[in-house]
């Protein structure tokens, strides 16, 4: 974080914005344009050239967006940040830039769904290949890396089993072979986690969840050093075009402004709803950072703040079917795939998120039929183990 701020929360409100800049408006303006208008054509000429500063048109740059971008970075402790339309335009931005025909990918065991997806489009279309390890120890990591390894790509907490990696660990290795490391940062939000604190070197979000907060918004962000995130503002956003709009970029400022209480509330509601899963006879194999015997469980204490808001368990008996009804029986909570918002979500892996997946990936994944996953939201959490309680016993 920038020397002009100590703490997370007074950067989460003030940083990337100057009201002075904007007469005075307390909330950063929506600047709601497609294109800039230069005062001459020699002004023209120049933005081009870069030879002066400004904007020209809002796919190279946009002022709310900018804002937006400013305080993220600050907020990851990195030299700069690109905003996107969405979480895989991020990461699909971050991957196309760092690799290419020939090269490999080496990513965690466990990764989001459509990530996981975009690894096969890109062996079978570009011949650009992958493997996942499950990166429990640092032999792991370097017996997986190849010659041609460009990339190693984290998920963290992972997705939807809860397994934490250590990031300090891979670092290391990666360092060694002189690989950059880039993290999915979106479990934890910029608040719990520091992945480039912790030697890492590119941090990524799906802003659509904790970040936005208010299941509002599809959006994505990329934090890193500046020479990198220039690189992909060129390709990813310049050329490939998947930006985000003004106004999404306003709602995610308007988000990150409350992200520190929320996720503390997030986490203080899971920590509750976690310790009744774990009594209840119907459920079993709770996964949360916080448990002992969840898998990663030393790296979640040494590297994350608080344990965030998703848990995820199976039921006791059964398969897809009992899941199913379990979920039908709710009356408070949600289904939905997504996470991270105000309200309490659920849904069942094995057949949304997870469902491309082919089933014995899935199974390797841990992502098993009566596996359920729960975004813990904001309301009282005895009203959201009431729901739950209702459902498991009726
Ligand atoms: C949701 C999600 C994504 C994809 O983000 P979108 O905003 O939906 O495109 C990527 N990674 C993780 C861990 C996610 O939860």
């Amino acid at each position: 974080m920038k020397k002009e701020y100590k703490h997370f929360e007074t950067a989460a409100i003030h940083a990337g914005y100057d009201t002075k800049k904007h007469l005075g408006s307390l909330s950063a303006p929506i600047y709601q344009t497609s294109t800039f208008t230069f005062d001459t054509a020699e002004q023209g000429e120049a933005r081009f050239a870069g030879t002066e500063e400004g904007y020209i048109y809002s796919r190279l740059g946009n002022p709310t967006v900018q804002a937006l971008e400013e305080k993220v970075a600050v907020l990851e402790g990195a030299e700069d940040c690109a905003a996107f339309a969405s979480g895989m335009g991020a990461v699909s931005a971050v991957l196309i830039e760092l690799t290419k025909t020939h090269d490999h990918i080496l990513c965690s065991l466990g990764v989001y769904g459509c990530t996981f997806d975009l690894l096969v489009l890109l062996k079978e279309k570009y011949a650009i290949d992958y493997d996942f390890s499950p990166m429990e120890t640092e032999e792991q990591i370097r017996n997986s890396i190849r010659p041609e390894t460009t990339c190693i790509f984290v998920e963290t907490p992972i997705n939807p089993t809860m397994r934490v990696i250590d990031l300090e660990m891979v670092a290391r290795v990666a360092k060694e072979h002189g690989i950059p490391v880039v993290v999915d940062n979106t479990f934890p939000s910029p608040y719990l986690q520091s992945p480039l604190a912790l030697g890492c070197d590119i941090a990524l979000h799906s802003a659509t969840k904790y970040i936005g907060g208010h299941g509002d918004v599809v959006a994505g962000l990329v934090a890193g050093k500046s020479s990198f995130i220039s690189a992909i503002k060129k390709n990813g956003l310049k050329d490939i075009g998947s930006i985000i709009a003004p106004f999404d970029a306003w709602l995610l400022l308007r988000g990150l402004k409350t992200l520190p209480i929320r996720m503390d509330r997030h986490s203080e509601n899971a920590i509750k709803i976690n310790e009744q899963l774990k009594k209840h006879p119907r459920v079993k194999n709770v996964y949360f950072p916080w448990n002992e015997e969840n898998a990663g469980h030393e790296a979640a204490i040494k590297q994350m703040k608080q344990p965030g808001g998703v848990i995820s368990f199976e039921l006791q008996e059964g398969g897809k079917q009992e899941a199913q009804a379990f979920l039908n029986k709710l009356q408070l909570i949600k289904i939905a795939v997504s996470l991270g918002d105000v309200e309490t979500l659920i849904s069942h892996p094995a057949s949304m998120t997870h469902a491309v997946i082919p089933e014995k990936e899935r199974r390797a994944m841990g992502v098993t039929d009566q596996l359920i996953r729960l975004s813990v939201g904001l309301e009282s959490w005895e009203d959201i183990w009431a729901d739950i309680e209702q459902a498991l016993n009726g």
